[in-house]
């Protein structure tokens, strides 16, 4: 496949047919088109519009999108069917920028300059990135095994530490200022990350966290010394500990919990930089899309793109829901 730049996107991608076209060699690179309606492989014809350029919508609007038959189900399909981009009113062709803005910045893109750059309202700009991050979190990759490093971390301060007189008391109440705590495990081999927002660390939190992410027999577990992790460590083949309260950081056994740190530490700057404030019922979806651009930080931005295009299926989020939980949150940003 080409290198996927910026640059070389805007050049190849001028229309919405182009956008179509694009997708669908990132989707199908081996021409391999599966019917979303009825799994079949293969069995498609593309209906070639009646002008060769556009056909005329329901609502009578000229359309560029691609249009392919399943001769197995009778029904017709697109490239985004089924997929996070299904039924947007925003054109594929801005979507496209904004997915790889998403793949290849480091701090990922605030929805405020998306909407500025891009045209479009607040609002879509925002349900835009919680699709792309709904893409990223439907990753199947398995347990992880092996040296794992696990740490927790409060996104915007643990709220027992915050001043009487913070205004962030009385925006979010005491439940769901308890939902900004965070835990991640990381692979030392791959570096892959499983990551989760919590409403508070406990025991039980860090097993199940544990338990649902490697497969404890072959898992040797690298942590600080809080004693969360002491009923866990059981099941594991091995746990080495370091005492951060005594000043230590590596131990012969451990190059310590350094990689967690560095990739919390990473998440805060960010959200103070680029983010600003999150509202704490967001908090899991940053934590996929950091989550995810750390796991593939070996991959190009072309290969990044290809991997996220594989998981864009499946992930649709409906607008409803969302948009009444926009309305009493502060996370616009
Ligand atoms: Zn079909």
């Amino acid at each position: 496949m080409e290198k996927i730049t910026f640059g070389n996107m805007a050049l190849q991608i001028t229309s919405e047919a182009d956008a179509y076209e694009y997708m669908e060699t990132l989707r199908w690179p081996n021409g391999e088109v599966v019917c979303p309606h009825c799994g079949v492989l293969g069995s498609h014809y593309y209906l070639n519009p009646d002008n060769g350029v556009s056909r005329t919508t329901t609502r009578g609007k000229q359309s560029q999108r691609r249009v392919w038959k399943c001769k197995d189900c009778r029904k017709q399909f697109s490239v985004t069917t089924g997929t996070i981009f299904h039924g947007s009113k925003v054109s594929l062709r801005i979507w496209l920028f904004v997915f790889f803005e998403m793949c290849a910045n480091k701090n990922g893109i605030a929805a405020r300059e998306i909407a500025r750059k891009y045209d479009v309202a607040p609002k879509t700009a925002w349900f835009m990135t919680q699709r792309i991050r709904e893409a990223m979190a439907n990753d199947s990759s398995g347990k992880l095994s092996g040296n794992i490093v696990m740490d927790e971390t409060y996104i915007g301060g643990k709220p027992e530490n915050w001043h009487a007189n913070d205004p962030r008391r009385a925006k979010t109440g005491f439940t769901t200022a308890r939902k900004t705590a965070a835990i991640a495990l990381i692979s030392e081999v791959t570096g892959e990350i499983r990551t989760k927002a919590v409403t508070n660390v406990t025991g039980t939190v860090i097993q199940n966290m544990v338990r649902d992410n490697v497969m404890p027999a072959e898992t040797t577990l690298h942590s600080d010394s809080a004693p969360l992790y002491r009923t866990i460590a059981k099941e594991l083949k091995a746990h080495h500990v370091v005492n951060h309260h005594a000043g230590q950081y590596v131990t012969e056994l451990s190059s310590g919990t350094n990689k967690a740190e560095n990739f919390f530490s990473q998440l805060k700057r960010s959200i103070d930089g680029t983010h600003h404030c999150i509202s704490p019922m967001h908090v899991q979806r940053y934590l996929t899309e950091f989550a995810f651009r750390h796991s593939t930080h070996d991959l190009t931005d072309t290969e990044r793109m290809s991997r996220l295009m594989g998981q864009v299926p499946g992930t649709r989020l409906s607008y409803r829901p969302l948009t009444s939980r926009i309305l009493d949150s502060t996370s616009f940003v």
